[in-house]
């Protein structure tokens, strides 16, 4: 029986890391796999892990029908055992049912990695279908910390050093735009997410530099926009 898994996590909690190894350890047994992704941080068509690995991969777009690349490979005789998706986040939802069809009727298993919610806390579209279509959904065991120490469970994006929590769902990270800012993302606990308080913020708030807010009416939950 072949399975479709949805890894989830937030970012930095050494997802395509997991993604290559066990494309390394398919790959010692002597299988035959696709790999793809989306906006990898590396540039096109390759997955990399923030630990330095990369291995080439297919890049997917909007138009990317997965049952026709893959269906079109074994049509071509070559051997697909597997199939592993990075960045699974940035894939539509019919994208989604399309690796769920290859699992079903090409009895492929298809690993899919991804973030679930954006910057917002809000679900991303292809993170939604994985979690409403896998056999199985994992949450990743390497967990990313917030700067307070407890477990990072949302991403932040920080414009310009200041976390917002409006603006485009899919802005890829460290790049400049005269409409934007510099953008980066930081992880952080649900609490100082909702509570926008990113690292360089609760240093700002705190009264010396080696102390940090942790005392929660220092930072209190924002008014909704
Ligand atoms: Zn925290």
């Amino acid at each position: 029986m072949a399975d479709l898994v949805f890894f989830s996590g937030t970012m930095d909690c050494g997802k395509s890391t997991l993604a290559l190894q066990i494309d390394h350890n398919q790959r010692a047994r002597g299988r035959h796999g696709l790999i793809f992704t989306k906006l990898d941080r590396a540039g096109q068509s390759v997955l990399s892990s923030r630990l330095g690995l990369e291995t080439r991969a297919v890049e997917v777009d909007d138009a990317l029908d997965f049952w026709d690349v893959v269906a079109g490979s074994l049509v071509q005789g070559a051997r697909v055992d597997y199939v592993i998706c990075d960045e699974a986040q940035f894939y539509t939802p019919v994208q989604v049912e399309q690796l769920a069809r290859v699992v079903d009727e090409l009895r492929i298993d298809v690993t899919a990695f991804g973030i679930t919610a954006d910057f917002r806390t809000a679900l991303f579209p292809g993170s939604r279908r994985l979690i409403e279509l896998a056999d199985r959904v994992e949450v990743l065991q390497v967990e990313a910390l917030c700067w307070c120490g407890r477990r990072a469970t949302h991403n932040a994006r920080i414009v310009d050093g200041v976390m917002v929590v409006e603006g485009e769902q899919v802005v890829v990270g460290d790049t400049a735009s005269a409409r934007e800012g510099l953008v980066e993302y930081e992880v952080l606990c649900r609490r100082h997410h909702m509570r926008r308080m990113n690292s360089a913020a609760a240093r700002a708030a705190s009264p010396t530099p080696d102390t940090l807010p942790f005392d929660l009416d220092a930072c209190p939950v924002p008014p909704p926009l």
